[in-house]
């Protein structure tokens, strides 16, 4: 099984991180993602705090989701 997954707007192909961001971000029962870009639109900030989100959240080593 294939963990492959697009962006539920624009179809871009998604990263782990930019699906582990949005679990993080969203909803951890989320079935459908979107990419870092739409995710910025949606939260009105832009990708580049969620870019910093991802570093951090990696750098720490803490959450589940970015190992
Ligand atoms: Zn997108």
């Amino acid at each position: 099984m294939s963990f492959y997954r697009t962006c539920m707007k624009c179809d871009a192909p998604l990263a782990a991180d930019e699906v582990a961001i949005y679990m993080k971000l969203v909803s951890r029962t989320a079935r459908e993602f979107l990419c870092i870009d739409c995710l910025g639109v949606q939260l009105h900030c832009g990708r580049e705090p969620i870019e910093k989100l991802i570093a951090y959240f990696r750098a720490s080593g803490h959450c589940v989701l970015f190992r």
